[in-house]
């Protein structure tokens, strides 16, 4: 099965992304988190990244579309993925339509988390995860145990440079301008499921597998 979550950032992409990994066996693709890491690793790539991604832009398209391509050539894609933050423009998602067209696939399901703009803005402010393990916590609804402690490993949890208020306003522009017309987009090509993305991470996860099955 492949699937792509579309949403604003904040929308809780990366959470049930996760959980669908789980329940279906398929690997999670995020752009954001691969660049993360290249960021982390101080490679070239990451080292292009930063800039943009701290002033809350979009990394260039070739860039991105390139590790698409590379990630879901590769073996445990087989069976399918959940790209989760890709694509975030319209010339990303025809480059992807075409980049699956020639290996003879296509994409089952878009699932649009919806979500108003102020709870974004609270989610994204309280935020962090944990960099051992991926988990996510949040300081009014997910709080860890342990203050700066992950509950599952015991990391130490960090909040992202980009989830500061300038940022995600910005980020939050970017959204509305390049990545929310994916909606009419893929309204037209594939089957765009809405799902209401309020709620308990759980009560989500039912709506968006009821989506699916
Ligand atoms: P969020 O959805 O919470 O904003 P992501 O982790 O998906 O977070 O993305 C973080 C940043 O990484 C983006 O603001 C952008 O700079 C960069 N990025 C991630 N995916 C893409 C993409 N498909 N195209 C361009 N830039 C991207
Ligand atoms: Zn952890």
């Amino acid at each position: 099965m492949r699937l792509i979550l579309l949403g604003p950032p904040g929308a809780g992409k990366g959470t049930q992304a996760k959980m669908l990994k789980e329940k279906f066996q398929i690997p999670q693709i995020s752009t954001g988190d691969i660049l993360r890491q290249a960021v982390k690793d101080n490679t070239e790539l990451g080292a292009k990244a930063k800039t943009v991604m701290d002033a809350g832009q979009l990394v260039p398209d070739n860039i991105v579309i390139g590790l698409i391509k590379e990630r879901i050539r590769q073996g445990d894609c087989k069976t399918g993925f959940i790209l989760d933050g890709f694509p975030r423009n319209i010339t990303q998602a025809k480059k992807l339509s075409e980049t699956l067209q020639d290996m003879n696939l296509a994409i089952d399901n878009v699932i649009d988390l919806e979500v108003d703009e102020g709870e974004v803005v609270e989610r994204l402010t309280g935020r962090s995860t944990c960099p051992e393990c991926g988990a996510m916590f949040h300081q009014v609804s997910r709080p860890p145990k342990v203050n700066e402690v992950c509950d599952s490993c015991g990391g130490k949890l960090e909040q992202r440079p980009d989830d500061n208020k300038e940022t995600i306003e910005k980020r939050l522009k970017v959204y509305s301008e390049s990545t929310a017309p994916l909606k009419e987009f893929y309204s037209k090509q594939e089957s765009l499921r809405t799902v209401e993305a309020k709620g308990t991470v759980e009560e989500i996860f039912s709506r968006v597998c009821l989506m699916i099955e």
